[in-house]
């Protein structure tokens, strides 16, 4: 929620991707125009056959690259040789599950956030994030569960805007029951998730994992036996993470590395193959911008506000997307403190221990 706050004080629209995404999330920081230009493009490329995207590529049993099906996809179907492509609607039983984009691209979900629908046979389907209440996303959400017997059960990975956008309206529309970890949170949800709460979902067991930190209510979803992590927002794909609490976040990121995982289909962004590597890069990161943030207080005589750490820290990052960046700094100096190493000197100056 401060996330969202924080953007839209800052005037970056949640249907405005363009101009802040591209210098946040870009490969090509320094070429916002160019990434700019390519988003545009592959929106148009999406367009023609809606966002839904089948999880996985058939071509080989072992292959688990997520297939956009759109004018994008055939075009990259025939340059790389990667076999059959769903069509939009289609969806086997045999799938494990299928991604969904939500319309709701912005500077902080990247394209879109990832509504998921798996499950099958007897037991029905639940969806996790039915993040927006566009009437074409919310009749694709239930078109998705029709074909693996009808969804059941409505789940949040946590209380963001972006993730439980359609819930209240897909819950109206199903009468399935609304699950979030809290309904401090997500007040309309009918039933609490606690840690280890396992569901049944056709042969296998959909397990919830407490990971607070991005927000103190995040759940991620461990498909047990296919070993299928959905992990909302405590590791995205594409979209740099807005931390709250960073001694939690990474507590939850190394709960993850004791876990059987073969692939993770985050809250945004495509799926992620090597799941320990991008866990292990993800903590290596943090802990890189903890030495930063020491660095600064260093040099800047070991006291300092935090927007001149930020200064200091994110020289290359456009002034206005600092906002965003002293979230982080903040997060990393709060858990700085709770360890001892830093103090907070009035209303906002942090000196070095
Ligand atoms: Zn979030």
């Amino acid at each position: 929620m401060i996330s969202w706050r924080l953007a839209m004080a800052y005037g970056f629209s949640r249907r405005r991707p363009c101009s802040a995404l591209s210098v946040v999330n870009s490969p090509w920081p320094f070429l916002p125009s160019i990434s700019c230009a390519i988003w545009q493009l592959s929106t148009i490329l999406r367009r023609p056959y809606g966002p839904q995207h089948s999880a996985k590529c058939r071509c080989t049993s072992r292959c688990s690259r997520a297939r956009p099906i759109s004018y994008l996809s055939i075009y990259l179907k025939s340059q790389n040789g990667c076999g059959k492509y769903k069509k939009a609607g289609e969806t086997e039983m045999s799938e494990s599950y299928t991604v969904l984009l939500a319309p709701n691209p912005s500077v902080m979900t990247g394209p879109g956030t990832n509504t998921i629908v798996l499950g099958g046979g007897s037991a029905g389907a639940v969806v996790i994030d039915p993040a927006d209440e566009n009437a074409e996303h919310l009749a694709a959400i239930i078109r998705a569960g029709e074909q693996r017997g009808g969804i059941r059960r409505i789940l949040l990975t946590h209380g963001h805007p972006d993730h439980v956008g359609g819930a209240a309206a897909l819950r109206q529309r199903l009468g399935a029951p609304l699950y979030a970890f809290s309904r401090a949170s997500v007040p309309a949800a009918d039933e609490e998730l606690a840690d280890g709460a396992s569901l049944a979902l056709g042969d296998d067991r959909l397990r919830a994992i407490y990971t607070p930190g991005h927000s103190a209510d995040h759940l991620c979803y461990l498909l047990e036996n296919e070993q299928l992590l959905f992990a909302g927002d405590l590791i995205s794909g594409i979209t740099t993470n807005v931390i709250a609490d960073l001694f939690k976040y990474l507590n939850s990121l190394r709960r993850l590395q004791s876990e059987q995982i073969a692939e993770i289909v985050p809250g945004h962004g495509p799926v992620i193959a090597d799941p320990q590597a991008k866990i292990a890069e993800y903590i290596a990161h943090r802990l890189q911008r903890e030495r930063q943030v020491l660095q600064a207080l260093e040099s800047l005589g070991r006291t300092a506000t935090v927007p001149a750490l930020v200064e200091h820290i994110y020289v290359d990052v456009e002034p206005r997307l600092h906002p965003v960046a002293a979230y982080s700094v903040k997060a990393h100096l709060v858990k700085l403190e709770r360890e001892g190493r830093v103090k907070l000197r009035g209303e906002d100056s942090w000196q070095l221990l």
